[in-house]
């Protein structure tokens, strides 16, 4: 055990060797002493060291927030002050804005123009609830004579956020500022394996006025961190972003106090493209849908579906796009796709294709880990088509989580939505075809929380981002968020001028 070491937060190099937790508006170690070890993908070598929160650094973290949230001024402070704290956060992250990415880039692996994408975005979303707050109101609500019912929404609490490490920093963006703007406390648990961008976003929440105990942060193991705070009875909510399993997992232990909770999970969202489709949108879009970042995206696009009479058509194209992706050095602004997460996930990844092969299915590109020059001890896998695939084969059914799709030929505008849905996901879906008339009723009818028609993107900061079915439930990134950190009041009051006597003695 080694004494705790506190410093204060002031403004600190975005890269260096050693990132401590923050608790309480102080960055520091753990009480263990230890710290683990996090890497650079791309290259398998080791980035920095980080502290490792043990299930006493979080009890800390947890009893900072809470002091924030019940004796602290953040909640009290009027909306347009917190408003303009989150602009300054926002503000601050655009000064940051390329140490950010290259942080990013070397900590996950992406491709320089996804991590561009995304820190843009995760400032974005700073900006975006900066102004939702302002105008996130009560009701007042139709009562009979002499009673006056209003509304107010008040923050739920204390937020445990538990984030994965495909967006590291985008999805930290999508739970702190929604909750933070509504006057909650947070204690973040960032994914193990990308921890460094979500913790320079808190000190940039410190740096840019966010009082002390409001935004906490304790990285470590999920099994046991995670868990902790899922059971914590000093935690309202949890928020949490990863797969269905550990969300199920989650879901119950945070049943044990009836904690409010958002659970945005896994997906095989299925892209739809029909005979009068646009063939080269798709076929680009279909790219994206897939490839964007590794296909290591909950809402990618890995089920393919092609009408058969522009089949041949399309997969002439759909491969020949695919052969000129560039795998190479991730801060490349030519780079297209970048390295797997980690050697454990090359693995699983790698295993689901031999399945594939195993059951019959045929590899059309791909299908094998790949060396990279000047990048040879990194998890490099190669953009990967399968096809001659059946309903039943796991690489169909089951999230991969890698730069994989499988490629299925239809007929029937009917059987092809059935078999879209024929899934216990159901977070992202696509639609390409110039029929506006059939892609409404195509979007009517698929079982997800986003339809994109005609359109690779599945998120902008205001547009609601959620799953049906096994993909989770609650919404993120919109302004109805700010309803799943708020608990809704009803005020009824009476100000009739006889006095009410219901029991009538
Ligand atoms: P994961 O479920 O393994 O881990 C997510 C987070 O939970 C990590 O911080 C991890 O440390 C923690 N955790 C692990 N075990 C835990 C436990 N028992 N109790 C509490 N916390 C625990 O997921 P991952 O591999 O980091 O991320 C990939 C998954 O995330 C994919 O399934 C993907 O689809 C999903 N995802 C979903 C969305 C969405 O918005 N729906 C977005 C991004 C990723």
């Amino acid at each position: 055990m080694t004494t705790v070491k506190e410093q204060k937060i002031e403004k600190l190099e975005t890269k260096r060797e050693y990132y401590q937790m923050i608790i309480n508006g102080e960055r520091v170690d753990s009480v263990s002493g230890e710290t683990f070890t996090t890497y650079n993908p791309a290259t398998g070598e080791p980035l920095a060291k980080v502290a490792k929160a043990t299930t006493e650094d979080t009890d800390r973290a947890v009893e900072a927030a809470r002091q924030a949230f019940e004796k602290g001024k953040w909640r009290r402070y009027p909306i347009n002050k917190r408003s303009r704290v989150l602009n300054k956060i926002a503000s601050i992250m655009r000064s940051r804005f390329n140490e950010l990415v290259e942080l990013e880039v070397l900590n996950s692996g992406k491709s320089l123009t996804a991590a561009q994408g995304q820190v843009n975005q995760s400032i974005e979303d700073f900006e975006f609830y900066a102004g939702a707050i302002v105008g996130h109101r009560g009701t007042v609500n139709n009562m009979p004579g002499g009673f006056f019912n209003y509304t107010q929404n008040e923050p739920v609490g204390v937020c445990a956020q538990i984030i994965p490490w495909n967006y590291p920093m985008m999805m930290a963006a999508w739970k702190i500022a929604p909750a933070i703007a509504v006057g909650c406390s947070v204690v973040i648990k960032p994914a193990s394996l990308t921890p460094l961008t979500a913790i320079v976003l808190a000190e940039i929440c410190h740096e840019a006025g966010v009082p002390e105990g409001v935004v906490n942060i304790v990285p470590g193991p999920g099994a046991l961190i995670g868990d902790h705070l899922a059971e914590h009875p000093g935690v309202d909510k949890v928020a949490f972003t990863g797969s269905t399993p550990t969300g199920k997992d989650i879901m119950k232990k945070a049943s044990q106090t009836l904690k409010r909770l958002t659970l945005e999970l896994g997906g095989k969202s299925p892209n739809l493209v029909f005979e009068d489709a646009d063939i080269d949108a798709a076929v680009d879009g279909s790219l994206f849908g897939i490839f964007y970042n590794t296909g290591q995206s909950c809402e990618a696009r890995s089920r393919l579906y092609i009408h058969e009479n522009v089949y041949d058509e399309f997969m002439e194209k759909f491969v020949a796009k695919t052969k000129k992706l560039t795998l190479g050095d991730p801060l490349s602004q030519s780079t297209h796709v970048g390295a797997i997460i980690s050697r454990g996930q090359l693995e699983v990844i790698d295993g689901y294709v031999k399945s594939a092969i195993e059951e019959g299915a045929t590899i059309l590109h791909g299908g094998e880990e790949v060396k990279v020059e000047g990048f040879e001890n990194g998890y490099w896998y190669a953009p990967t088509i399968i096809t001659d695939v059946t309903p039943e084969m796991k690489v169909v059914k089951e999230e991969i989580f890698g730069p994989v799709v499988v490629v299925q030929k239809f007929t029937d505008e009917k059987a092809v939505i059935k078999e879209a849905n024929n899934t216990e996901f159901g977070l992202g879906s696509a639609i390409w075809t110039k029929d506006q008339g059939r892609a409404t009723r195509v979007a009517n009818q698929i079982e997800a929380g986003i339809v994109m028609v005609n359109c690779p993107f599945s998120a902008f900061p205001g547009t609601p981002f959620g799953g049906y079915k096994q993909s989770g439930f609650g919404r993120e990134l919109c302004i109805e968020t700010l309803d799943l950190y708020t608990e809704q009041k009803s005020v009824i009051s009476y100000y009739g001028s006889r006095p009410i006597n219901p029991f009538g003695v």
